[in-house]
């Protein structure tokens, strides 16, 4: 990080549904309650994807906007050359799948990913759409993670990334794992925005961008959280 946080939100004019966008939000905002100056840079899918970026966003979409994105990220490589220079990324649901080696079309043909992650998708037997719940990886040091998922899509794990959490409730990759996570690259079927739902969460990655972070009175959210863990998570 140079004298301001910067985030990149790639692609809002496809890739941006259930409210992903919330994402950028709460980093900016997390961000500025420890007095970090941000910059956000919104990179529309015709123009270059900044490579000298902190954090980079990606969201979830239809099939069609999913595919062509994928096609203008492989066809860019600046998301490669920002990942590789220490980046940190969240992915989410189409633009996790993206990540990966190949993914499910509208009709379920194969589709090249840009090979961020050892990840491969497909086209599941039905949708999964409801509330996901899931336990995180001991090793990151996070609290259960909660938000929502609507997909089509299985996602395999190589053994270049980890799982990012082990499912309660709700589908996720599909076998009984959620979302996977390597260096500083995150992908998760979690909608909510998921930064919003997991605070935790974004202060993982700003952490990974900016160094430790101040603590913050986090006792709304806490109380969000706690009701919905409660509504969703069988006693
Ligand atoms: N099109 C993908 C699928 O159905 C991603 C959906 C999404 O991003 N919500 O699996």
């Amino acid at each position: 990080m140079q004298s301001e946080l910067s985030i990149v939100w790639i692609y809002p004019d496809l890739l941006s549904t259930y409210g992903d966008q919330g994402n950028v939000l709460v980093l900016e905002q997390r961000a500025r309650a420890r007095n970090i100056p941000t910059r956000t840079v919104y990179v529309r899918s015709s123009d270059p994807v900044p490579q000298q970026g902190d954090i980079y966003l990606i969201g979830g979409g239809e099939d069609r906007p999913q595919i062509l994105g994928a096609e203008r990220l492989r066809k860019d490589g600046g998301l490669h050359a920002a990942i590789s220079r220490g980046a940190a990324m969240l992915a989410v649901c189409a633009g996790y799948q993206i990540m990966g080696s190949v993914f499910g079309g509208e009709e379920g043909q194969p589709v090249p990913g840009i090979e961020l992650l050892d990840i491969s998708s497909g086209r599941g037997e039905r949708r999964s759409v409801g509330e996901l719940a899931a336990d995180v990886d001991p090793a990151l040091g996070l609290p259960t993670l909660t938000g929502f998922e609507n997909h089509m899509g299985v996602t395999r794990l190589g053994p270049g990334v980890r799982p990012l959490s082990r499912t309660i409730v709700g589908t996720g990759n599909g076998d009984g794992t959620e979302g996977c996570y390597a260096g500083k690259v995150i992908g998760t079927y979690l909608h909510g925005p998921a930064l919003a739902r997991n605070p935790a969460l974004a202060d993982l990655l700003l952490t990974w961008a900016a160094g430790p972070l101040a603590p913050m009175d986090d006792t709304w959210y806490q109380r969000l959280r706690d009701e919905r863990l409660r509504t969703v998570i069988p006693r």
